[in-house]
């Protein structure tokens, strides 16, 4: 049997709700072979989550997910076997958080203008490392005080692109990222392209561009992808020579699309990401 590989998964070090050692504990309960813990724009759980494999006999790939503005739109783009302490990563990282906290206090004020009062300190309990606060932390909140029936509702009153409560974004480039990621020794991975509205040529500048930059693959399996979408970023990724990564971009257990490890395989014509270190 093929091993099971999940390389994109959160914890409460960014919007998950569980911590490290727990979504370890839970990657392994799972049947996950190999597995990469990659929170939005943080590496603190890294250490953690590598103790906790390592204990588990759980191969552990050091990850991250960074924010990114290309084409006026965000994506996401996972920094996979990375070395968390280079100091370009670390200070880039560093740069996306203090940019998430400055705009929490427009998230809360924007809530505030459509009479919800005290959503930053709501917020807040949600979230372990204030620099990390994000849309989701709002979600829950919002979701905990009644003023929606579920988190998926959250962002398409509130908080969703555009939204009364949207506060857009300026994240770093791709070229900052990818950028990052290599000086760190890792893989620059395109995670769920499937999610980005972009149009057919905005689609090709971003392959380009990210394959110019260096960028090594696509996310071609994951839990936001339909499967017409899996079968289409496959091809996408043959065309370009990119490599491919599957993963169930958990968050918490129940909520998350995708319990851990589980998203279809890898189509088996693809090079994985993984080949040179599984
Ligand atoms: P942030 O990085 O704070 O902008 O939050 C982004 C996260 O919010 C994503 O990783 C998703 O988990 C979630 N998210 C963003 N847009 C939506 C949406 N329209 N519906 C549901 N969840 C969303
Ligand atoms: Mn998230
Ligand atoms: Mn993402
Ligand atoms: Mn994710």
């Amino acid at each position: 049997m093929s091993l099971n590989i999940d390389l994109h998964s959160h914890s409460s070090c960014s919007d998950g709700l569980l911590p490290p050692a727990q979504v370890a504990a839970r990657a392994h309960a799972q049947g996950v072979d190999w597995w990469s813990l990659s929170d939005h724009d943080e590496t603190s759980g890294l250490a953690e989550a590598a103790a906790a494999a390592r204990e588990l006999g759980l191969g552990f790939i050091p990850g991250v997910e960074i924010s990114v503005t290309f084409c006026e739109r965000t994506i996401h783009v996972l920094g996979l076997n990375i070395d968390p302490g280079q100091p370009d990563l670390r200070a880039g990282l560093a740069g996306i958080r203090s940019d998430r906290f400055a705009r929490a206090g427009e998230i809360a004020q924007r809530l505030q203008d459509c009479g919800i009062a005290g959503a930053y300190e709501g917020a807040l309990r949600y979230v372990g490392n204030p620099d990390l606060i994000g849309r989701v932390h709002f979600a829950r909140h919002l979701l905990e005080q009644g003023h929606c029936k579920s988190l998926q509702q959250a962002f398409d009153r509130y908080l969703g692109d555009g939204k009364r409560a949207f506060v857009p974004m300026r994240w770093p480039s791709l070229e900052s990222a990818v950028a990052w990621i290599r000086a760190a020794g890792g893989k620059a991975v395109v995670a769920h392209p499937g999610r980005y509205r972009y149009t057919p040529q905005q689609f090709d500048a971003l392959f380009d561009t990210f394959k110019a930059l260096g960028g090594s693959g696509l996310e071609v399996v994951s839990s936001a992808h339909t499967p017409a979408q899996c079968d289409r970023y496959a091809r996408v990724a043959q065309a370009y020579g990119f490599q491919a990564s599957r993963g169930s971009d958990f968050h918490a257990p129940g909520i998350s699309r995708a319990e851990l490890g589980r998203v279809p395989p890898l189509p088996e014509y693809l090079v994985p990401v993984w080949r040179d270190w599984i």
